[in-house]
């Protein structure tokens, strides 16, 4: 480890966190003991998670609680309680009954962050249908590609979006019975119809029917960063997953605000943007508008936001604005940040601790986990650079695989190897849609792999090395790129970086590296050279990259990965395959 832990002060701080004790905590856990604390469907006590989520509140002492706060692009502001979150959700329920959507069928969304789009997840989720939400920003191939393969039977989407997009594919779509546009007040026709009339004619009253914890809930598409895009399908009982790690892992109290900065495009989005704050009680900010770093710390400064949740892509962007910037605003309200998406550079921990004044917690998870399973928590401390332990609950592993396709678990500290989680846990995603050859291929040995290497020091603390396709083979060394990105982070010109493998007959490939440079900074053969010897002398000759090249920006997803593959198909001169998910 290159950096010291940073070590908590339970008693300075200044909420007690909800977990203290890590060992006794996952000793004592049960998911029975979790799914007990949920009272079911007041008729015959099935588990709904728009009912555990909403209706739960606002049939009691929270109806009048503030629930999500929306902050309009323009400056608008809409504040919907849990009482209102209920009946909005219910007229959506009983819009998607009134045209024959029944179970099981899938209502998509191509909006951005629009209070109808959590109004449509919510109703849809009442109506025990599957709510698949898209990245607003998806041209019309990646759109076609994932109603088709998702069956959808319904599209809520804006007159713009809808024109630009999805008309000129309805003929390739003959599922698609219905476009729900949120911003007309007529229906257009022809299965095109206006949301707000229906809404309107629609009854806030809705009794959601029984619902089983294993009925389909929501279908995401993962996003990408590796090949073709496949439908993860969770179940509602997920949501236990969303309680226990809003508990231990973002540490909710019943006053917070909360803050998730993902759009429901991404299962953060939804996992971490709308079910599980609302599994709590709390109260949410959604901002309709992208990153802008004023306009982020006015947003933490003017909403009081005690926890924080966004993606190091963001804090990235943040550490290049300059710091005098942060200095403006008071953010003495904000208790904890949280990261996720992209391993976070230990620089990062650090940058939080100096200019936002708390250190960031990373996290891991994936589409398919469904939540949070590998945490640093509140009250304990962070080794800066590792994602921290698995959650209560969760069984986290180190695998190696014999020649043979069996793995075997590697309990030696500070061995690298998959990355594999005991299946089980109640938001592990079912199946892969239309892909159960996909599926099965996720599992070994009576373990979860999860694609991405790591390694476990011998307190029980997992690091991220890389994604098993991203790990570069040069003259016998596995390199993570990960590791070369984080060492070239500490160079004072570099903002961001990404390391490829380049094929080398000799040594099998070389550690190239892609480098955005600071504001102020000139990309400059000097400043190459200076950074190649940056790298050599921070990792050694054997893993430190042996080209350089400036890049404007890094190619990412729109959920703020770097996309290495395509990185290397564009060194390569290869097809780029799927860029679906490539942010613009
Ligand atoms: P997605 O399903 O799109 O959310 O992508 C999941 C993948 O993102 C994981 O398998 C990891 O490769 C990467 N990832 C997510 N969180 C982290 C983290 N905290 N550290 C390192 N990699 C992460």
């Amino acid at each position: 480890m290159d950096y010291e832990p940073i070590r908590k002060v339970v008693d300075s701080l200044a909420v007690q966190p909800n977990l203290l004790d890590y060992g006794a905590t996952c000793a004592s856990f049960s998911w029975e003991g979790v799914r007990r604390e949920f009272a079911g469907l007041p008729e015959g006590g099935g588990l709904n998670i728009a009912h555990e989520a909403v209706d739960r509140h606002a049939a009691g002492p929270l109806r009048q609680k503030l629930a999500i706060r929306w902050l309009g692009r323009d400056g608008t502001v809409l504040d919907l309680t849990f009482g209102d979150l209920r009946e909005g959700s219910n007229r959506f329920a009983n819009v998607l009954t009134s045209l024959g959507i029944g179970k099981g069928e899938r209502v998509f969304a191509l909006a951005g962050r629009i209070p109808e789009l959590y109004l449509a997840a919510l109703g849809t989720l009442k109506n025990v249908g599957v709510f698949c939400p898209l990245f607003s920003a998806f041209g019309p191939d990646p759109i076609l590609q994932r109603l088709s393969r998702g069956d959808a039977r319904v599209l809520v989407t804006t007159e713009r979006q809808y024109a630009k997009k999805v008309a000129g594919l309805r003929d390739r779509l003959p599922l698609l019975q219905y476009i729900l546009l949120t911003d007309v007040e007529e229906d257009p026709g022809e299965g095109v119809l206006s949301l707000p009339r229906l809404m309107g004619a629609a009854s806030a009253d809705f009794t959601i029917p029984p619902t089983d914890p294993e009925d389909r809930a929501i279908l995401h598409f993962t996003s990408g960063t590796t090949g073709m895009p496949k439908g993860a399908v969770h179940v509602h009982n997920a949501i236990l997953t969303h309680l226990v790690t809003g508990r231990y892992v973002l540490d909710f109290h019943p006053d917070d605000i909360f803050w998730c900065t993902a759009d429901p495009g991404w299962v953060t989005g939804t996992s971490y943007g709308i079910v599980a704050p609302l599994a709590h009680g709390i109260t949410s900010i959604i901002d309709e508008a992208d990153f802008d770093a004023e306009r982020w710390y006015r947003i933490l400064q003017e909403q009081r936001v005690t926890v924080w949740y966004t993606a190091p892509t963001a804090i990235r962007m943040l550490m290049r604005a300059p710091e005098e910037q942060r200095r403006r605003f008071d953010l003495s309200a904000l208790r904890l940040v949280h990261s996720v998406g992209e391993p976070l550079n230990p620089e990062a921990v650090l940058w939080g601790e100096r200019v936002l004044g708390l250190p960031i917690h990373d996290n891991w998870w994936q589409t398919e986990t469904g939540g949070i399973m590998i945490a640093n928590y509140a009250a304990l401390e962070i080794r800066p650079g590792s994602m921290g332990r698995p959650l209560p609950g969760i069984e986290a592993a180190i695998l190696w695989r014999r020649d043979d396709g069996t793995v075997e678990e590697v309990t030696a500290p500070d061995v690298e190897g998959e990355l594999a989680l005991r299946p089980g846990w109640p938001s592990m995603f079912r199946e892969y849609l239309h892909d159960e050859e996909r599926y099965r291929k996720c599992f070994a040995g009576g373990w979860y792999i999860t694609g991405d290497l790591a390694r476990r020091d011998a307190d029980g603390w997992f690091w991220f090395v890389g994604r098993a396709d991203d790990i570069i083979k040069t003259a016998g060394h596995m390199v993570g790129p990960f590791e070369v990105e984080s060492a070239l982070m500490e160079h004072p010109a570099v903002a961001e970086a990404g390391v490829i493998g380049k094929p080398e007959p000799v040594i099998g490939e070389i550690v190239k590296a892609f480098v955005v440079v600071k504001a102020g900074h000139e990309p400059t053969e000097e400043l190459r050279l200076e950074i190649l010897g940056f790298g050599r002398s921070k990792l050694g000759s054997a893993v430190a990259p042996k080209e350089i090249a400036f890049i404007d920006n890094l190619p990412k997803t729109r959920s703020g990965k770097i996309m290495r593959r395509l990185l290397k198909a564009r060194e390569l001169g290869l097809p780029e395959g799927d860029t679906s998910t490539l942010e613009a």
